[in-house]
C-alpha cells in the first residue's frame, strides 16, 4: 500500500514536470504547433494532478483501517478485563478506576464504595 502511493507520487511528479515543460515551450515562437504542444502538457499536467488525488484518497483509506484496528483491539482489551464490583458484583469500567498513590482504586457506581483493586495479599 505505502510503496504504491509511493510509485503514485513519483510517476504524478514526472507527469507534471513534461506537462509544465510542454505548456511553457508552447509559448516558444520555435514550436510549429503550439496548440497541440499544450494539449498534450495538459493532459499530462492533468494526469499527475488526479494521480496525486488518488494518492491522497489511497492515503485516507489506509488511515482509517488503521484507526478501526485500534479500536477493534480496545475493545478487544475492555473484554478481557471484565470487572466486577467486590461488594455488589456490578459491572464495571475502566472509567470507574482512578489511580490514587500509585494504586488502582475502584469507585463503584452501583453501591458507590471505594475500595483498591489489588488483591488481598495471602498469609
Ligand atoms: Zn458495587
Amino acid at each position: 500500500m505505502g510503496a504504491g502511493r509511493t510509485i503514485l507520487y513519483i510517476v504524478a511528479a514526472v507527469l507534471i514536470f513534461f506537462g509544465v515543460l510542454f505548456i511553457w515551450a508552447a509559448f516558444s515562437d520555435q514550436i510549429s504547433q503550439p496548440w497541440g504542444t499544450m494539449a498534450v502538457g495538459a493532459v499530462s499536467l492533468l494526469a499527475g494532478l488526479g494521480m496525486i488525488a488518488l494518492a491522497g484518497r489511497l492515503g485516507k483509506k489506509a488511515a482509517q483501517e488503521v484507526t478501526v484496528v485500534q479500536k477493534i483491539d480496545f475493545s478487544g482489551d475492555v473484554n478481557l478485563e471484565k470487572l466486577t464490583c467486590r461488594s455488589c458484583g456490578g459491572a464495571l469500567t475502566p472509567e470507574n478506576i482512578t489511580m490514587l498513590a500509585g494504586a488502582p482504586v475502584v469507585h463503584c457506581p452501583y453501591c458507590k464504595t471505594s475500595y483498591q483493586l489489588e488483591e488481598k495479599p495471602k498469609w
